[in-house]
């Protein structure tokens, strides 16, 4: 009797001593609010029922919590209930990945009998794209999309504007686009590389972010999306100088690093404006998280420091220093995202006891843990370790049994007195320009986090998880992802940084050599 290789780990699995017969002939009967969970199964087995076939019944129970369901294969059919439609697509994803690993014979597929109860142990799994840096294609971020919902994935944060770009089609603010948009090198400058000179112009247009939101709610994948303020903000700023202190004509950044670039916090015209922005934005996202960013804004300072309407600001409100001015600007976001229904997300630079509580904080520097810890006690955060979920960093820093063995009693976190709403994983894209180095950074670090969220600590085993990997490795190769090969101790020594560097196909041109057997 075999267990199927399920990632994430379902949270109770009890194995049967039968088998149940499946075939295209079989039926897939559906509460109406599953049909479309119904439709995973039925396209899998291209079913053309028949009778007395066999049955998969998907129904609608009350009371389960939502996102959980329960799969029973019985020795007289497959029986699935949930209370919503995301524990009903959740169960399809389950038994699709079973039937693709189930014995078949004479074009059936011969399932063991089990019964699965599952629910997610937390409700906010989530990961970042960053399409600043490097743009990728609505059809890579689909398949993007895809790859996280068979792992129950369920958040897309998606990092929309930065220094190097704005991405977002705007139609009040048109020079966003033709000058926010556009940079004269498609690849950027610093840590060892340098400019391309091939014009890089591209935005999504707003149907094409509308295709991609509606395609990840099918998913049950909500899309989050990122303007960054008010640091990292040279692509805004180059498009709208009047934003700045300064209003000096600026340049779009072709290059790595932290600027300086910072958004006028004395001047009433700049909170008018990005009220603007996000009376366009908001409406494109159905999410009720838009997340503004903050970090990193401390480079801006001194230029907030030497501005005379920054320091009147500072003198009407009582304000000491720079700091207390940014969170002042964060709260002032955070009140106008209210008139349009958003929650928002800050990044934990500013993880204070000023800044708004409705702010959830997302933990990223490893400096920030103390302060983050203690506003887990009052406010919502996301957690994303850089030295564990940034995928971008290289296995040799973060090698993919690191990123498995997270937990939360790492950074101190014990009990249940902790608003932890979730874990994410991240890609930055400096060094990552298409979707084979995007796949080679991601995967399969991806499925170690998206077990790290759902399954529950007492559940969890590297050498269990290294197994079942095996099996989505295999699935992986049929579906041409680009996944690393490596997963630990690889780094390119010609380069003296702690990235990935996809860039010129070199490393996981390399790496493609180094034998499967090797990396265990
Ligand atoms: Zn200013």
């Amino acid at each position: 009797m075999s267990v199927y290789n399920i990632i994430p780990k379902p949270n109770k699995y009890i194995c049967g001593d039968s088998t149940y017969e499946i075939s295209p002939k079989t039926k897939v009967l559906c509460s109406e609010e599953f049909v479309k969970a119904g439709k995973i199964i039925c396209d899998y087995l291209k079913t053309k029922p028949e009778e007395d076939e066999g049955v998969i019944r998907f129904t609608k129970v009350d009371g389960m919590k939502s996102e959980a369901y329960v799969l029973k294969i019985a020795n007289d059919g497959v029986y699935i209930s949930a209370s919503d439609y995301a524990g009903a697509f959740y169960a399809a994803i389950t038994l699709k990945t079973i039937l693709m690993q189930a014995k078949k014979q004479d074009g059936k597929a011969i399932l063991e009998t089990l019964i699965i109860e599952d629910a997610p142990d937390v409700e906010y799994r989530s990961f970042m794209l960053d399409s600043c840096r490097h743009f990728f294609e609505p059809e890579t971020v689909k398949e993007l999309l895809e790859n996280m919902a068979m792992l129950k994935l369920n958040k897309f944060h998606w990092h929309l504007s930065d220094d190097q770009a704005y991405r977002i089609e705007s139609k009040i603010y048109p020079v966003l686009n033709e000058v926010g948009s556009k940079r004269f090198s498609r690849h950027l400058k610093g840590y060892g590389l340098d400019y391309d000179n091939v014009e890089y112009f591209h935005y999504y247009t707003q149907q094409e972010i509308k295709d991609i939101v509606s395609y990840a709610r099918e998913l049950n994948i909500e899309v989050i999306p990122e303007i960054d303020l008010p640091g990292h903000t040279t692509a805004i700023i180059s498009s709208v100088p009047e934003l700045s202190c300064t209003g000096e004509k600026i340049e779009i950044a072709c290059h790595n690093g932290v600027l300086n670039a910072i958004l006028c916090a004395g001047n009433e015209a700049v909170y008018e404006f990005i009220d603007s922005l996000f009376s366009e934005v908001c409406p494109l996202f159905e999410s009720k998280y838009f997340h503004i960013g903050g970090d990193e804004a401390f480079t801006g300072y001194k230029v907030w420091d030497k501005c005379d309407k920054c320091s009147s600001k500072k003198s009407e409100l009582g304000i000491k220093n720079s700091k207390e001015l940014q969170i002042y600007f964060m709260n002032r976001l955070t009140q106008t995202l209210k008139k349009y229904g958003k929650t928002p997300i800050a990044w934990d630079d500013c993880a204070t006891d000023e800044l708004d509580f409705s702010v959830v904080t997302q933990l990223w520097q490893a400096s920030s843990v103390a302060a983050v810890r203690g506003q887990a006690k009052k406010r919502d955060v996301i957690i994303s370790p850089v030295t564990y979920f940034y995928f971008d960093w290289k296995f040799s820093k973060t090698p993919l049994k690191k990123t498995y063995n997270f937990n939360l009693a790492k950074i101190g976190i014990v009990g249940d007195k902790y608003r932890v709403k979730g874990f994410e994983g991240l890609v930055w894209t400096e060094f990552i320009d298409g979707s084979d180095a995007l796949e080679f950074s991601v995967f399969p670090r991806i499925n170690a986090l998206a077990e790290v969220a759902w399954t529950k600590l007492e559940n969890r085993n590297y050498k269990d998880f290294h197994r079942r990997l095996d099996w989505y490795k295999t699935y992986m190769r049929k579906k041409n992802i680009n996944y690393s090969r490596v997963e630990k101790d690889y780094s390119d020594f010609k380069r003296h940084v702690s990235y990935h560097l996809g860039f010129d196909g070199r490393e996981f041109a390399k790496s493609q050599k180094i034998k499967e057997s090797e990396t265990d």
